[in-house]
Formats: C-alpha cells, structure tokens, sequence
C-alpha cells in the first residue's frame, strides 16, 4: 500500500478538447500505485510542447492535465519505492533512464527502452492517476505539472537539492535543458568551433549557453524579435541575426557572417517552423555541418533539397537534447543549485494556477521568455 491512500481532491488544469480553452478543474489525483510517488507541485511553468497541444495535436488523447515543466516535494510512496522518499524535493522527467537497457548501455542516446517517452498521456499500467467528473484525465508524456498534485512513476522524477531556486528547477525541467544538452552531449561541440542557433526562447538559449560551455567561439543568433539580442549575450552569443532586417534567407546571413563565408559548423533548429529546417541545413559547412533538431514542431516537415544531405552534413533529431534524465540532469541541476547559469533572464512573468488564462496572453508579449506558474 501507499504511504498515503487516500485521495487527494486539488486544482489542476484540464484541457478538454484540442483548441478549446483550457480550464481550472477539481480534479482527483488517486494514491500512487508500487513504483509510483506522488508529487506535491511547487512551481511550473510553460513550454512550447504544453501550448501546441492545448491547440490540438493529433498525437494527443483528451482530456488533458497541462504542464510537464516544473519541480515538487513528494507527498506519498508506493511500497516498492526505494530511490524517493516522502519530502524529497523533484524534478518530474518526461523520459526515464534504466541503466540497463541496450540504448541506456549504448553511451550513444537518452532513449532508454525500459521508461521511454510516451505520447498516450497515461501511467506505465494504461491506466491514469487523475481524473476530473468521472472522466480519466490523460498526461502531456508522464507529467501533469500544471497541477496541485499529480502521479508520476518513480523512474520519471530526479532528485534534487531542496535549496534550488524553484523557478530554476522548473526551467531545467524541458526548455533550457533541451537545448544545453543538444550543444553538450547532441552534437558534442568542439572547442573553437562555430554555432549558429535559430530561434532564441528558452531552449536557443539553452543551445547557446551549452555551445559556451564547451568551448565554441562563435555563436550566432538568429530572431525576428530584436528583444533577445541581449538575452542572446547574457548567455554568451557573439553575433546576432534579425532576419526581419534583410531579404536574404537566414541561412546566406549566417554564412556571410562566417570565417570564408562557408557557413558555421554545428546549427541547431530551435523553433519547430518547418522550413528553418532546410535553413539550418543550409547555414552549416559543406562536408562537415552538423546540424541538430530540437524546436517542439508546428507543422509537417518540407521537403529540402538532396544536395543539403549529399554533400555530408549530418541531420539528427533529438529528444530533450540527448541529455539522460538521471545522469545527465542531475549534473544540469547541480549547476543550477550553484547558480552557474543566469536562469534569473528567463524569469519574465509569472501567473497563479487560478490565473493561467492570462499567461496565454504573456505569451504574446515581446519580451516574454519563460511564464513561471505559481502553486
Ligand atoms: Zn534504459
Ligand atoms: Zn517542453
């Protein structure tokens, strides 16, 4: 049995259909099962993922408990529980790690095999935790973070230093991480080498926070808002690109910004718009450009062109940039504890959970980088 049985009755956001407006819900959140916890949230916050799927996604079963960024305390146990305890302080993970799976072993993905990212919204049984006027509320992957209380099993949540900035915490949770991994551990980028990152939100910034980490010495941005030139530099980007400023495609920009004009080594996709794809593609050295996709996608891939592959640049996709959800994160949460990233320029607004209609409209704002949602 669980160290709490009972069920816990709470606010929690619901989606009920794809495109319809989200709403705040009673819902009830049932004991965790085994190998379970059950987390008291703290903090969350908003992520492209979160918003496309309140639109409507065809990947996605409704109705929908919103949110899978964020960080909470454990309230109860299932009985087979021996990594957590009541009272820890975690982050909720979207894909877990085993250690022992062939792709855990392979030192080559965080794709483990044994607790794999799921798109059916649902507990590792088929059968969910929440549920709001008798209908079964389905996850965005395993988590449910925009609310009071959710379930996740204990393989998808890391542990993490109570002193951790909460806000900060629910960062690392999928954004910043996604792209500070895809630099990192992705396209491991060499010392000296050349970067260029479109899309500068959370995960670009991430991208180019990762890029500095190891050792890149020129890191483009590219942005149609003039607003994240200087978030860009915070985090250690050398130039930046407006593509509102010229009629030229992003891609020659960043070429013409490049040593011999023949493009940047490493380029990362961080906006999902499908056709920055190709750009990407396009902005990296013949032979050698690597070129790692990471934005949450908006739309059906197009077409690009044999030449961009044929001539020896490398396409890899990612799932929260390669990073494992164990190993890897913890390293990322240390640094966070210790304050090594200034994640205080993501923090732009904040909403309550009563209020998260507003944080639609923050959103829109153009200065708005992260929308934090107080519990
Ligand atoms: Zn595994
Ligand atoms: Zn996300």
């Amino acid at each position: 049995m669980a160290s709490n049985s009972q069920v816990i009755t709470c606010k929690g956001v619901v989606c009920w259909g794809g495109g319809e407006p989200v709403t705040i819900e009673e819902i009830q959140v049932d004991p965790p099962k085994a190998t379970e916890i059950r987390v008291r949230m703290l903090c969350s916050s908003i992520c492209h993922t979160d918003i496309k799927r309140i639109r409507g996604s065809p990947l996605v079963k409704y109705p929908l408990a919103v949110g899978h960024e964020g960080v909470g305390v454990v309230e109860s146990v299932g009985e087979e529980v021996k990594n957590l305890k009541e009272g820890d302080t975690v982050i909720p993970t979207f894909i877990g790690e085993c250690k022992q799976c062939e792709n855990c072993i392979s030192g080559k993905t965080n794709l483990c095999l044994t607790y794999p990212l799921t798109n059916n919204g649902l507990m590792r049984d088929n059968t969910s935790r929440l549920s709001c006027k008798g209908k079964k509320l389905h996850h965005i992957f395993s988590c449910a973070t925009w609310s009071e209380y959710m379930v996740v099993d204990a393989n998808y949540a890391l542990k993490v230093d109570p002193s951790i900035d909460l806000a900060h915490a629910s960062f690392i949770s999928c954004g910043f991480s996604t792209g500070y991994g895809a630099a990192w551990k992705e396209a491991k980028v060499e010392s000296g080498s050349s970067v260029a990152v479109f899309g500068l939100g959370a995960v670009g910034l991430g991208a180019i926070s990762g890029a500095k980490m190891m050792g890149a010495t020129k890191i483009t941005g590219i942005d149609k808002n003039d607003m994240k030139r200087e978030k860009g530099e915070i985090f250690g980007m050398t130039h930046f690109i407006n593509p509102g400023d010229s009629d030229m495609p992003p891609s020659k920009l960043v070429k013409e910004l490049s040593d011999g004009k023949i493009g940047v080594d490493y380029s990362f996709e961080c906006t999902g718009i499908s056709h920055l794809i190709n750009e990407s593609l396009q902005a990296t050295k013949v032979g050698t450009g690597k070129i790692i996709v990471i934005g949450a996608p908006t739309e059906p891939i197009e077409p690009f062109g044999f030449g961009s592959i044929l001539q020896g640049r490398t396409l890899k996709g990612s799932v929260f940039g390669g990073l494992k959800a164990n190993s890897d994160l913890s390293i990322i949460a240390d640094k966070c504890q210790k304050r090594e990233f200034p994640l205080e320029e993501l923090y732009t607004h904040e909403v309550q959970l009563a209020d998260i209609h507003q944080a639609f409209e923050l959103l829109k704002q153009p200065n708005c980088v992260k929308v934090v949602i107080k519990i």
